[in-house]
């Protein structure tokens, strides 16, 4: 069981890492938001994230993500919480996400898009989204290639009822050993120049999603807009996904 003390000194310590990073950069620190990545962690600790001040929290498996938000829905510290989807999404899932709220983070191929407005359609409503690009071409990565990634943000601004805010990255592992941060910088640089382009011609598409506990100082350096965190704010994870205390209710 998660210590939740520790959660709250852990998010203040992460804030602060934001802040010192954002200071140095020339920037604000609340033009960065902390998504704590609560997968494999149980509900009530996503709760005293929330009881620390997050507001954003993110999950990366379909059904782990609405197993959570069904028995959070009705917790009063969730009132003001949002949801965000970061990991590979399949397209038969993304009826699942639609309709939620959840701004999904990992959209990568013109299948998933179209499933996504299909689905927001029906539901009536705007899905929002990031376009994940796969800056280090990295095969054990989720993104579109470097090449693609104009075509499809394209594509996506086109269609009625989806928005594209911004983009998201993962960049590769360094090998053991390495400085994981001042690896990741040039591939942080890498996603903001593409930004920096494609924001000209949609000025929609502006977040940068990147950055996660080893590395987030870089990523903010870089200017990202929105930082995943999972282990340093709620330590190791678990053995495996959280599904929910009733079976009958799981996807
Ligand atoms: C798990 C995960 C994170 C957080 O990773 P930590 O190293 O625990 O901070 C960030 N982004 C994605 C896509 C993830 O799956």
């Amino acid at each position: 069981m998660t210590d939740t003390t520790s959660i709250s000194d852990n998010v203040m310590a992460v804030r602060d890492r934001i802040s010192r990073a954002a200071m140095a950069a020339g920037r604000q620190s609340d033009e960065i938001r902390l998504v704590a990545v609560g997968k494999t962690q149980p509900p009530e600790v996503l709760v005293a994230a929330v009881e620390a001040g997050v507001c954003d929290l993110g999950e990366n498996r379909v059904s782990e993500l609405a197993a959570k938000m069904d028995q959070l829905a009705r917790a009063p510290a969730m009132a003001n919480a949002k949801w965000h989807f970061i990991g590979r999404l399949q397209t038969r899932k993304a009826r699942a996400l639609v309709g939620r709220g959840v701004l999904v983070h990992s959209v990568d191929r013109r299948g998933l898009v179209d499933a996504l407005q299909r689905r927001a359609l029906a539901a009536e409503c705007v899905q929002q989204m990031l376009i994940q690009v796969n800056v280090g071409d990295d095969p054990a990565k989720g993104g579109c290639d470097v090449q693609e990634v104009d075509a499809l943000v394209a594509y996506a601004c086109d269609l009625p009822n989806l928005q594209v805010t911004g983009l998201m990255t993962m960049p590769p592992l360094p090998p053991d050993g390495t400085d994981q941060a001042a690896a990741a910088r040039p591939w942080f640089a890498r996603l903001r120049e593409i930004r920096d382009r494609l924001v000209a011609d949609w000025p929609q598409v502006s977040e940068l999603s990147m950055g996660m506990s080893a590395d987030l100082s870089a990523a903010v350096a870089e200017g990202a807009t929105m930082v995943r965190v999972g282990t340093a704010v709620f330590g190791p994870r678990q053995s495996g996904p959280w599904l929910g205390s009733d079976p009958s209710e799981r996807l």
